[in-house]
């Protein structure tokens, strides 16, 4: 555990927002189990949580509906 090197690397995904259908990134929590963002036109708020196998995740784009 390095909270230094996690705080630096700033994580992210790609998401579809269905809402107003376009893409864009969010970013992972403070406490590092989802990502949080909100989409850029409408702000809805989306979560992704984190996968339970640490970082990886399979997807990289995910859909926020
Ligand atoms: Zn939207």
């Amino acid at each position: 555990m390095a909270p230094e090197k996690a705080l630096k690397k700033r994580d992210y995904i790609g998401i579809h927002f269905k809402c107003c259908n376009l893409y864009g990134r969010i970013y992972k929590n403070a406490a590092g189990n989802a990502y949080v963002g909100w989409c850029p036109r409408c702000a809805r708020k989306v979560e992704v949580k984190v996968g339970k196998g640490g970082e990886g995740t399979d997807q990289r784009i995910f859909q926020a509906y």
